[in-house]
């Protein structure tokens, strides 16, 4: 089945407690392809700059990732720069956030776009996020968000709008509570249901991740690596493991097949986080993620 995955590919900018990388591959929709290509085909949707490397192409190319929808406009690549502190480097703060070319990102869906099954908007500006949707002639099967603080703060009622009409939103405990203005993950989840979603992901970091619906709740332990290197793209690849997986399964969004879906999710995010850009994410095949649902 299908994966329409719109975003952002970025430079990101990391600095952690004993590294600092400049200007890496990142960006929501680049991690998010490149787990969810481990289970299915995706085509990303995203726009970079003039100054975006042939090399990273290439990469997105030789993981099967479709980029008809990949373009090139004149203009710098978006780009991000963040700093890593605290234990297993759990906090973050975002040091800046240049837009550059996103500010010009107007994604037009091609034919073979409007019949994906699968749609992931990653996280990029709610009213980007509405517009894709909207092209669709009919609904896909299923349409899960991601948001980050940034949209938060500075674009917040269409955020209520997008929330509303996604089936899954996956967000991290700071944003959760940023948007519902509540001080713990049950009081949050319940509010950002009551927002429209059918099902409310919040991604706790190295306590692992807590689903909820209008049925169930139930929590999925995180998998510990030996060291965390970078924990960016964390959440995008959490999503990948989680889309790929259902993406292949023909069930209905059971407790079972969620829980199942939740371990891919949780597995794609822990290999994200033990190198810095895609680097370990690229590498690794569906044998070894199935390693690690087996230990998980
Ligand atoms: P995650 O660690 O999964 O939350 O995702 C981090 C990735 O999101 C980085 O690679 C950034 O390039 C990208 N990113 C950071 N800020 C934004 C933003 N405001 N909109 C879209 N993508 C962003």
């Amino acid at each position: 089945m299908s994966v329409l995955a719109v975003g952002t590919v970025a430079y990101d900018t990391i600095s952690t407690p004993n590294k600092f990388q400049k200007n890496i591959l990142g960006g929501s929709a680049a991690f998010f392809s490149i787990a969810c290509s481990k289970f299915s085909k995706v085509s990303l949707m995203a726009v970079v700059g003039e100054d975006f490397y042939q090399k990273d192409t290439n990469l997105l190319e030789q993981n099967n990732i479709d980029l008809s929808g990949f373009e090139t406009i004149q203009g710098e690549t978006f780009k991000w720069s963040g700093e890593y502190f605290g234990k297993n480097l759990k906090d973050r703060k975002t040091i800046k956030t240049q837009l550059n070319v996103l500010s010009k990102f107007n994604p037009i869906l091609s034919k073979k776009h409007k019949k994906s099954n699968y749609l992931f908007l990653a996280n990029m500006s709610p009213e980007t996020q509405l517009s894709v949707l909207k092209q669709f002639d009919s609904r896909p099967n299923l349409v899960v968000m991601d948001t980050m603080n940034f949209w938060i703060e500075n674009n917040y009622y269409s955020l209520l709008k997008m929330i509303n009409t996604t089936d899954v939103i996956l967000v991290d405990t700071g944003e959760a509570m940023q948007i519902t203005s509540e001080k713990n993950i049950k009081d949050a989840g319940e509010k950002l249901l009551q927002l429209g979603p059918s099902i409310v992901i919040i991604k706790e970091g190295e306590l692992g991740s807590t689903v909820f619906s209008k049925e169930f709740t139930f929590s999925v332990p995180a998998f510990k690596v030996p060291e965390v290197i970078d924990p960016t793209g964390a959440g995008d690849s959490f999503a990948g493991g989680l889309l790929g997986y259902l993406s292949q399964t023909k069930s209905t969004y059971s407790q079972n097949t969620l829980k199942e879906a939740l371990k891919y999710a949780t597995i794609l995010g822990s290999f994200a986080v033990e190198s810095f850009s895609v680097n370990q994410l690229a590498k690794i095949n569906l044998n070894e993620i199935k390693l690690r649902i087996n230990n998980l």
